[in-house]
């Protein structure tokens, strides 16, 4: 079972977040990417992709950059269940990942060869985005490992060159929330969750 570590980590009566179903969508319909902004212990963004029914993941502490010679450290997590696409919200505090989620980014994805299991293997996804704030062509490939965690599942995120490489530092220019316009702190207030913790993953002066 693909979501086991998932459900294994968490508590369903006391986080909203999805249980998963193991069948939850039709193989023809494309395949769904998003990017969640989650102030957790640390800030970071989970980088997800649809595949055979979960969504691979990865936590990017910096964010994407649109800058192609900008690699952004992403270390793989697991998998999740494709619903956990909708989510946004609070992980109560004791509960994994707790924390204020904010939905940053969402769309489909189309990998360029379509062996993606072959792909993950290899350590090389090259992909295109279609998302609101990012788009056009990527690549994840996996590195050695960094620093204290050398043989960890690091991977770089890295845009390629296209019409949509630029210099614009897209995740200090879209702070929001693509589905709800909400910042992290707002998203901490209306739910619940803590403000004060929330605001440090906003940019300063835009709440
Ligand atoms: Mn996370």
């Amino acid at each position: 079972m693909k979501l086991d570590e998932y459900r294994k980590k968490r508590q369903f009566g006391a986080t909203t977040e999805p249980r998963g179903m193991d069948d939850a969508r039709d193989e023809n319909e494309s395949l769904i990417y998003a990017v969640q902004k989650h102030m957790a212990t640390n800030l970071h963004y989970d980088f997800r992709l649809e595949w055979h029914g979960v969504l691979l993941s990865w936590a990017v502490p910096k964010g994407p950059s649109l800058d192609p010679a900008v690699k952004r450290l992403a270390m793989r997590t697991e998998d999740h269940p494709v619903e956990y696409s909708d989510f946004e919200g609070v992980i109560p505090s004791g509960q994994y990942g707790a924390g204020t989620v904010m939905l940053w980014d969402r769309g489909t994805w189309h990998p360029e060869n379509a062996d993606v299991d072959g792909s993950l293997q290899k350590g090389e996804i090259k992909f295109t985005l279609q998302g609101k704030k990012l788009q056009g062509a990527w690549v994840l490939v996996r590195t050695r490992g960094f620093g204290k965690n050398p043989s960890g599942p690091a991977w770089l995120l890295i845009k390629h060159r296209d019409q949509y490489a630029s210099a614009k530092d897209v995740t200090q220019e879209e702070p929001r929330s693509v589905t709800s316009r909400r910042l992290l702190a707002e998203i901490a207030r209306d739910e619940g969750g803590d403000v004060e913790r929330a605001s440090q993953g906003d940019p300063s002066g835009k709440g």
